[in-house]
């Protein structure tokens, strides 16, 4: 099957085709700039990159850009658009509503409309991309891929914040989660490549990327998650400041005078590594800063690290044990550094990392040594093509 794989931002689209049956995409790219002037890219997997400076007015113009690309007779990759056998969504919040994938209708589109406080910027974009591909493909089946579903197996004690309780009674203020798809396809990765057995399994997923979260998959379930209600709490990110005291934010509103907006801004936009080392939120120029002798650099990577692996320690207290502890996504998959600095905290595990295959960047590696009592893996994430076979097991 080909399945068009679409995940919307606010102001951004991007996309994939992927035959399901070789889990190839045969096209990426996304479209940028939605809604103030547009920018579509354009990567067939066997033709030259293209940039469109079209303008792109609205979701539906960005929908309707991209079918136009890939059917184009000249540098298309399908002949027509009936090729396109279904089309899954990336949807950021599906609440307590959604624990699974699901095919999308009218009332499931009313039940993630419904979510939309709990995401307030991005599940409306979703809607807007599911209402833009049933207005241009009508009758192909669309599928909601659901970035909290797969943390919903959460126990109460894991998800419930010391509040008073009526907040979750009136608002469902609650730990959800994010990177599920990633997670989920991780941890089943992670079982397979170590031939665990899946009912007696305790696996640490570490997701670093720009955003980053954690999470303890025990017997193939998430029991626990970094993230929260949003993506802002947990560990030290890009520009998040993960977990804080929340007392800072009125401490600061009122020595720099600013409102619950403004402190939310700095908290998601400037704060993390970019904030600390006042340099940039990207890891591979805080490694080129650290060389360089930038001592709020060493300080940045340094506080992930030790975020992380504390996180990490108290997911084996979770768990009570665990066999693997994998890494994801951006810097997981491609930063041997902040792997072995994240490791050195865990020795007591009896982990011990074997530096030559903690060398390798962005491959499926086991990066523990033989003896080690815990295992440890570098295990690059998919979330489009776990999309894709998500839609195709619901619509087949
Ligand atoms: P993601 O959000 O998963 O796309 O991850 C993006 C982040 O991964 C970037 O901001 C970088 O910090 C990090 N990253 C990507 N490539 C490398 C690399 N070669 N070395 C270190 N960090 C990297």
């Amino acid at each position: 099957m080909k399945v068009l794989v679409i995940n919307c931002g606010s102001s951004s689209l991007k996309y994939q085709l992927i035959d399901s049956e070789s889990g190839e995409a045969l096209v990426t790219g996304l479209c940028e700039r939605i809604g103030i002037d547009g920018r579509l890219v354009y990567k067939p997997a066997n033709g030259e990159k293209r940039i469109f400076e079209d303008k792109l007015p609205d979701h539906q113009v960005a929908v309707s850009n991209v079918l136009a690309a890939i059917s184009n007779p000249e540098y298309g990759v399908i002949g027509s658009l009936d090729e396109i056998d279904a089309v899954g969504h990336r949807v950021v919040h599906g609440g307590e509503t959604f624990n699974r994938s699901v095919i999308i209708n009218d009332e499931v589109i009313k039940a993630i409309e419904e979510c939309n406080d709990l995401a307030p910027l991005h599940n409306p974009a979703n809607i807007i991309g599911i209402n833009a591909c049933t207005k241009l493909m009508p009758g192909v089946p669309q599928v909601a891929v659901f970035d909290t579903a797969f943390h919903q197996t959460m126990p109460d004690k894991a998800y419930m914040y010391g509040l008073p309780y009526e907040y979750y009674e009136k608002y469902k203020v609650r730990r959800y989660g994010f990177h599920g798809t990633s997670h989920s396809y991780v941890s089943k990765r992670v079982i397979d490549i170590l031939s665990l057995d899946k009912n007696n399994s305790k696996v640490i997923v570490c997701h670093l990327g720009n955003g980053a979260s954690i999470s303890a998959v025990m017997n193939g379930k998430s029991v626990d998650t970094s993230m929260g209600l949003t993506p802002l709490e947990g560990l030290v990110m890009g520009t998040r400041s993960g977990d804080i005291d929340p007392a800072i934010m009125e401490f600061i509103a009122k020595k720099e005078n600013l409102s619950i907006s403004e402190i939310m801004n700095v908290l998601n936009k400037k704060s993390g590594v970019q904030g600390m080392s006042g340099l940039t939120s990207d890891f591979r120029d805080i490694d080129e800063g650290i060389k360089k002798g930038n001592n709020r650099a060493r300080l940045a990577r340094e506080v992930f690290c030790y975020k992380a692996a504390k996180v990490v320690g108290s997911y084996v207290a979770a768990m009570n044990g665990v066999d693997a502890i994998v890494f994801t996504a951006g810097i997981g998959e491609n930063d041997g550094v902040v792997r072995k600095e994240i490791c050195s905290y865990l020795g007591f595990l009896g982990l011990t990392v074997d530096d030559e295959k903690n060398a390798v960047r962005g491959e499926e590696v086991v990066i523990s040594t033989p003896d080690s009592k815990v295992k440890a893996l570098v295990v690059p994430t998919n979330e489009e093509l776990a999309i894709c076979r998500e839609t195709v097991a619901l619509v087949k």
